[in-house]
């Protein structure tokens, strides 16, 4: 069944993603009503409504339940139990078993390892004791990642060698986990897909992604690798998504490792890295989750032309002044998007821009001159 405009769609969670998702859906004549515990949330203010609740507060999600028509998440860290819940009264996608897989570093590693899909070598780790015999199946140097609640590289911790183990640990505050053996990397890159109510699935072009300190910093597309190279991730990400059974946009994030492709992590939900569809592309990867979720057939995702984008985090505020947008702004092919975050801190993702030319070595170069502009 089709969910069409006019009806109300329920997002668990209210941060840049929910937002970006509640203009799209709010632009196509849906209702959105947001549930996040953070009164200041950046989709609540747009919403036609915010829940300001936490994601297990019976109240709230009888409410939503009571009230949606449909829904989705940008969270994938809402508990699989507030998700059935809501699953008894109206359709919830993604569903609760593909979110219960990906919220989980323990769960997604095995998930991909028993369905053949090439992943560095992992260790699961649930006591201390597990720690040296992990080390000497992955070997060093390997990197620890607190199973679940981590993001933007926090809640990791690396291993030079045994040695380092027990501190880990302890950073870690003895939180199942999983010993990763840190991989030389070629290059970054993911991809965006959706999968429709029907089984279809589209993919978004390949994103070229470089990081700092753990967090996304540019994506570039299309990324420059080989077209073989592309059609093996889009294969790849298209069986991941088959596999779970999946309903809505998703991410899958790789390594290229001498060559070889391995699979980092997969998000329920659109991804940083998708953030060049709001400009570059027929249907963005927000308007593509309400199509997705509302059992609509999916749009297009053609590039209209090579893209950069770049984010904006909370270290380019100081003392919590703006940077000097008309930097920005003056260019006619850069595109501004901020999250309504009231407060700049470092790490803290406050925004994006992206930059279109015809060739993307003339976009990235833009984009970096713009950031150099900004600092
Ligand atoms: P996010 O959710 O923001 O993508 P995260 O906190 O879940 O991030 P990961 O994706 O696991 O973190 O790691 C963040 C980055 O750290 C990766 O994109 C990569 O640059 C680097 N990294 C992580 N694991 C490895 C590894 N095994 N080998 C080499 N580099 C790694
Ligand atoms: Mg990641």
């Amino acid at each position: 069944m089709k969910t069409l405009p006019g009806s109300t769609i329920g997002m668990l969670g209210g941060g840049q993603l929910g937002r970006m998702f509640t203009i799209a859906a709010r632009s196509m004549g849906y209702e959105v009503i947001v549930l996040d515990p953070d009164p200041d949330s950046p989709a609540g203010k747009l919403a036609t409504d915010h829940v300001c609740a936490n994601y297990s507060d019976q109240t709230a999600i009888d409410y939503m339940a009571k009230t949606c028509d449909v829904v989705t998440t940008e969270f994938e860290n809402v508990p699989a139990s507030s998700l059935e819940t809501l699953a008894a009264s109206c359709p919830v996608r993604p569903g609760a078993q593909a979110v219960t897989i990906t919220q989980d570093r323990i769960h997604e590693k095995s998930f991909l390892r028993d369905n053949g899909f090439p992943t560095a070598p992992f260790a699961v780790i649930r006591n201390q004791s597990d720690l040296e015999p992990g080390l000497e199946v992955v070997q060093a140097p390997a990197i620890l990642k607190v199973s679940r609640f981590g993001y933007d590289g926090k809640g990791q911790y690396g291993i030079d060698s045994a040695s380092d183990l027990d501190h880990a640990w302890q950073a870690l505050q003895a939180n199942d986990s999983v010993l990763e053996q840190r991989v030389p990397l070629d290059r970054e890159v993911s991809v965006v897909l959706a999968r429709g109510t029907d089984g279809q699935t589209i993919t978004y072009p390949v994103a070229e992604n470089v990081h700092q300190n753990g967090i996304l910093d540019v994506s570039m597309v299309p990324a420059r690798i080989d077209s073989s190279v592309a059609e093996q991730v889009v294969s790849m990400a298209t069986r991941i998504a088959n596999a779970l059974d999946y309903i809505g946009v998703m991410a899958v994030e790789f390594f290229i490792s001498n060559g070889k492709l391995l699979v980092n992590e997969i998000a329920p939900r659109p991804h940083n890295s998708g953030h060049y569809t709001l400009d570059a592309t027929v249907t963005s990867q927000f308007e593509q989750q309400v199509r997705a979720v509302c059992g609509l057939s999916l749009g297009e995702t053609r590039l209209l032309s090579p893209v950069v984008m770049v984010n904006l985090i909370g270290d380019l505020w100081q003392d919590n002044t703006p940077p000097a947008w008309e930097a920005l702004l003056s260019h006619a092919n850069a595109k501004l998007h901020l999250y309504g975050k009231r407060e700049a801190r470092p790490g803290r993702k406050m925004g994006h821009y992206n930059v279109l030319a015809p060739k993307l070595e003339d976009a990235v170069k833009l984009a970096a001159d713009i950031k150099s502009q900004l600092k």
